[in-house]
This record gives C-alpha cells, structure tokens and sequence, in this order.
C-alpha cells in the first residue's frame, strides 16, 4: 500500500513487488488453485531473473490484509517455498495478522506443508490483551550469528521491552487456551456459521463476492456486479456500513468497500448471525443511494478507508 511507504522511501530498502495472486481478480470460472498457480509465474520470473541480488522473499500468506481482504491458494505458497529452495533465497511469513488459527490452521503455512525461514507473529499472540511479537527463524539463520564473544557477530537488535514479563505470561495463558480448548477445531463450527449466515450477500445487486479463509470472511461492494467496477473511493461507502453498525452497537470496520468478519474466537453462533445480519443493513443502506462527495485536496487515492 503506497500510502505506507511513500514518505519513507528515501530511508527504506529497494525491493522487488510481484503481481497478487489476489482469486478476487481471477477470471470466471476458474478455480483459486489454478489462479494462484498461473499469478506465481511473475514472481518464478522475477526470481530467476533477481535472485542473485534478493536478500528474501516477504509474504502475507494466503490473506492480505490491509490491501483489502484479499485472499489466494496455499499452492501459491507450496511453489513459492521450493523456488525459494531453487534460488536460495530466504523466505518470510509474516503472520501477523493471520498466525494462531485465523485461516482454519494454527499457521497459515501448515496450509501449504511448508516453514518459512522466518515467521513473523505478534496480534494474537497474547489474545490481543497485552503487545507482543516474536520473530522465529531457522537454527541455521541462528547459528550464522552465534559466534565467539571476540568477533562481534551477536544480532544486537532489541529494545526496551523485549521479553517483557507481562506480555509472556499473556502469551503463555493465551496457547494454554489454544492447548486445552481445542480453539482450532471449535473453530470450524464457527467458520461455518459466518460462511451460512453471509450466503444470501452473494446474491445482493452490489456485491462482487463473499470470500473466506477460515475465520475471515470478506464482502466485496461494488459499484457494477457483472464488471467488479469498484465504487469510487470517494464515496466512502465502507463508512455508511461502519455507521450504521455503530448504531446497533456492532463495530465493522470496512477497508474501503470491503466489509469483512475477523472475530474473536470467544464469538458466539448467535453473535455471528447478529453481524451478518448488522452488515447485511449497512450494505443495503451504503448501496442504495447514489453518493455525492466532497474530495479533500490532500487526500490520497491509496487510502482505504478504514472509516
Ligand atoms: C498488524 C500487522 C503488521 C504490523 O505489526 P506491528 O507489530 O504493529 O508493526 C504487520 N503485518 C501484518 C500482516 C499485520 O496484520
């Protein structure tokens, strides 16, 4: 997202971008699997062309978050892991947002039978009751900085509050709740009902697709259903729909025209009906009107709204 690292361009690394295997972009009628599959040729190119000067591979896995929801195939992930292997590349999940079970599995690359060589974790790490994050490699990423005292190789990068006790004891009582309330497999239920109590938007006149991957699930506004033309950021569409949740006391928090679930696990089978139900009116009524928009000078075309 361009609005994130504009500013800061001057100060931070070069990198390579790929295409998204994004499946919302995937012409009609073929499959995720075989859409992730043909997006993965840019980045085998971009990696048999680069793969000299590339330090590492960095991927969402299987959602990509904050870019709207948008969700692919773990086979993307099971190629990209053997070409990384090819070209001796490292790769990184960062897990962030979907680590500890958001996708159906504890990790998201457990998907694709694949381990990264670094795993980003942090959110739900601690239940979000506490900030925390870990950053996990590989013996042999650790052993190339485990050297003799003399030499000055240690990785002297920390900060404050690096293993802060508080946060570990959250983190440590928060697996305790994974190990012993099989949250994983209460999950499914859970998965289910969001997808059955969501069904019926397929068929809304301004809804391009309902997307899932375990306990996220994605509603796409749009302007034109046959076309996927997008609604004009402008129009703040997302916003009516946070608006109108905020009256009956659910908080939706849009992207753009995106409105999506990414609840807690401790959400109830009826809580999930009730949602489905507030997005349902907030999408009739962001929908329904032709909206009339005062553009900011300053404001940026990239930004989503998060309402
Ligand atoms: C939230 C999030 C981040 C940011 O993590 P911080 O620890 O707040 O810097 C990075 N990546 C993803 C995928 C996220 O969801």
């Amino acid at each position: 997202v361009p609005l994130f690292t504009e500013t800061y361009k001057a100060l931070l690394l070069d990198t390579l971008k790929v295409p998204s295997p994004d499946c919302y972009l995937r012409p009609e009628g073929v499959s995720w699997e075989d859409h992730s599959r043909t997006m993965f040729a840019a980045m085998e190119q971009t990696l048999a062309e680069h793969h000299a000067s590339i330090a590492a591979v960095i991927v969402e896995p299987l959602i990509q978050g904050a870019g709207g929801m948008r969700m692919y195939h773990p086979v993307y992930l099971k190629l990209l892991r053997e070409a990384c292997d090819r070209y001796e590349v490292h790769l990184i999940h960062d897990e962030i947002a979907v680590g500890f079970g958001r996708t159906g599995t504890m990790f998201a690359c457990e998907q694709a039978g694949i381990r990264p060589d670094f795993l980003c974790l942090s959110k739900a790490l601690t239940g979000g009751y506490l900030p925390l994050a870990a950053c996990l490699t590989t013996d042999e990423v650790y052993g190339a900085f485990y050297d003799d005292y003399s030499t000055l190789r240690a990785f002297l990068h920390s900060h404050s509050y690096t293993g802060n006790p508080l946060a570990c004891a959250a983190a440590l009582a928060t697996l305790d709740i994974f190990e012993q309330d099989n949250v994983i497999e209460a999950n499914k239920a859970l998965s289910q009902r969001m997808a059955s109590a969501s069904a019926h938007l397929v068929d809304h006149p301004h809804v391009a697709e309902v997307r899932q991957t375990g306990m996220a699930l994605a509603i796409e506004m749009v302007q034109d259903k046959a076309s996927k033309t997008a609604y004009p950021w402008q129009e703040r569409r997302g916003m009516k729909v946070f608006e109108h949740a905020l009256t009956r006391g659910a908080l939706l928090r849009p992207l753009g025209s995106v409105v999506y679930f990414l609840p807690p696990y401790v959400i109830t089978p009826e809580q999930i009906d009730f949602l489905a139900e507030v997005a349902s009116e907030g999408i009739d009524i962001a929908t329904r009107d032709s909206v009339s928009v005062a553009v900011p000078a300053n404001f940026h075309p990239d930004f989503r709204d998060p309402g």
